[in-house]
Formats: C-alpha cells, structure tokens, sequence
C-alpha cells in the first residue's frame, strides 16, 4: 500500500519534470529555427545559401529597385538588415534622396529632405543620436503580420508595459514631414468626415477612402458598422512633438475610429488597464471591440497598419508606416 502511494509519486514527478523538460527543449530548438532564418549566414549551408541569394535579387528585381541601389543594399551584413533598409526603400523611394552604407558608423544611413537617419537595428534614429544614446531606443521595426487577426491572436505575446517605458524614435516620421506645426497639415474628407492630415499621406489616405466606400455599398455589415462610428479623427498634438514617443497622431500620420461605446468591449490597452485590471494584459479574444477584417485589409493595401494587431492593443488605431508594410511582405517571401 506504502509503496503503492511512493511509486504513484514518482510516476507524478517523471511527468512533470518531462513536461517541463520538454518545453525548453521546444523553446530552443524554435529559437535557434527562427535565428538561422534571419540572423545568421554563416550557419547556413552553401545551396541555402545561395538559393537566398537568388530570392533577394528576384525581390530587388521585381520591385526594379535600381542596380546602383540593388549594390548598395546588398552591402548589408546579415537577412534581417538587408530586409529592413529594403522595405525603406521600397516604402519611401520618392522621397529618399540618397541611400548609403556608413563605414564610421557601420550602418545603413538614408538622406530624406537634408536629414540623415540610421537603420539603427530598426531603431531608425538620426545619424547623431546614434553615437550618443543608441541603447536607449527600442526598434519601431518589428514583424508586422498580415494575416487576419482571429487568424494571429493566440501568438500575440501579452502586453509587456516596460517597452513603453523606453524612448521609441519618430526621427523619420520628423525627417519625412518636415513639420514645423498644425499650418503644415491639410483637410480632407474620410468617409464622409472632415479630418486633417499631413500631405504626405494623402494620397494613399484617399484611395483607402474610396475602397472602403465601395465596399461599403455592397456590403450591408460594412456599411452597418460605418453608420455606426461616432466619428473619425487624426491630427491631435496629444504627445508634442519632438518629445519622448510622439504619437503618429502629432504628425497627422494617424487615423482613429471612434464608436459612442465600442459595444462595452475593450479597445485600449491603458484605458483596459484601469477598467479591467486583472485581464488587460491578454484579453479573450471576443472582448475586443474590432474592425471589420475586410477594412483592416483596404488599410494595409496602402501602408497603414492596424493598431489592432500589436500586442499593446490599440483596435481603433491605423497609421502610415508603410515600411511595417513591406517588410512584412519582403520578410514572407523571404521565409517561404
Ligand atoms: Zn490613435
């Protein structure tokens, strides 16, 4: 009977020290996966190596990225560089005025309006703050998924508020716009809403405007929903610009739904924090106030991204990030 409980115990702690056992073992096994992919080139084998190759200059190709610009790029010194400064590039090519490898500085630097920023690990800070305070900056680049949000939720890691507490560079938004302040910036209707934005997203903010509209009338949920909203705003100087993590929304480089009462369900990581603050660092899915896949989809096809799908949740958030957009794609085919 004694012995009995003894060997049941055994049995017990066998089980859960295999599991536990078992879970690191999964973990390093998916990190070192995820780092040969993108980190490293001297692991890989000769034939990966230049099947790589080979997809890197198809890429550049399809996107008639010009050569001298292709030899540039292909200075960069590991996959993951070489996706990032390509998704610049792609994403603001009318506006860079000149992109090239800095041996002082050992980095990727592109000229926009006179202004000299750095890759910086997609840091993307001015070529100056690199010397000085580099480490004190978190990557605005990170792996944006394109994939619909049902379809990601579960891997979304939970909000981890300490990133917040680091300086997130809006140095190339700065460089881009040129603002000096609200004079700057221009009006123009969104779904029927008279909102202010600056020129340079304008284009792009016009086309989303008139697929959604198109959508909307053959879509009756579509529809629904916009009758829904409350209304639509942008331009807000609620960070000031120039100080510690300006908002998007400062530059007029943001766009936000609003709704009278997001159907009582959660939208923001801040304001949940208060309200539910036992389950706001990883909701259930079901409890965030969404929108609709198809709309997120017409954003991203012009270079916003969705507030929605970062883990420190803003769901009725979009803005012009249009590199998060490319390198998203250069990054999936890249990984294929
Ligand atoms: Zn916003």
């Amino acid at each position: 009977m004694h012995k009995h409980v003894i060997y049941t115990l055994l049995f017990l702690i066998f089980c859960i020290a295999s599991y536990f056992l078992s879970s690191i073992i999964l973990s390093q096994i998916k990190q070192r996966h995820e780092h040969s992919l993108l980190l490293s080139r001297s692991e890989k084998t000769v034939q990966e190596k230049k099947q790589r190759e080979l997809s890197i200059k198809t890429i550049m190709q399809d996107n008639r990225v010009p050569e001298d610009v292709q030899k540039t790029l292909l200075r960069a010194p590991s996959t993951q560089t070489f996706t990032m400064i390509l998704a610049l590039y792609l994403a603001y090519r009318n506006h860079i005025e000149e992109v090239y490898w800095d041996d002082e500085i050992q980095d990727f630097v592109l000229v926009l309006n006179g202004k000299r920023v750095a890759l910086a690990n997609g840091r993307l800070i001015f070529v100056e703050r690199v010397l000085e305070d580099l480490l004190n900056y978190t990557p605005v680049m990170y792996p944006y998924r394109l994939s619909p949000l049902a379809e990601i939720y579960d891997s979304i890691p939970a909000v981890d508020e300490t990133i917040h507490e680091r300086l997130r560079s809006t140095d190339i938004q700065e460089a881009l716009t040129m603002i000096e302040d609200v004079s700057d910036l221009i009006h123009v209707y969104f779904l029927g809403v008279k909102i202010r934005i600056h020129p340079l997203i304008k284009e792009s903010l016009l086309l989303v405007n008139e697929e959604i509209n198109a959508l909307a009338a053959r879509d009756k949920e579509i529809k629904k929903f916009l009758d829904s909203l409350q209304t639509i705003s942008s331009y807000s100087n609620r960070k000031i610009k120039k100080s510690r993590n300006a908002s998007l929304h400062s530059f007029g480089m943001a766009i936000d739904f609003l709704h009278p009462n997001y159907d009582y369900k959660s939208v923001y990581w801040q304001w949940t924090r208060v309200a539910r603050p036992k389950v706001w660092r990883k909701l259930p899915f079901d409890d965030l106030w969404l929108i609709p896949q198809e709309i997120v989809s017409l954003f991203e096809g012009h270079g916003f991204l969705w507030g929605g799908k970062w883990s420190s949740y803003d769901t009725l958030h979009f803005e012009y990030r249009p590199e998060m957009i490319e390198y998203a794609k250069v990054r999936k085919r890249l990984l294929e």
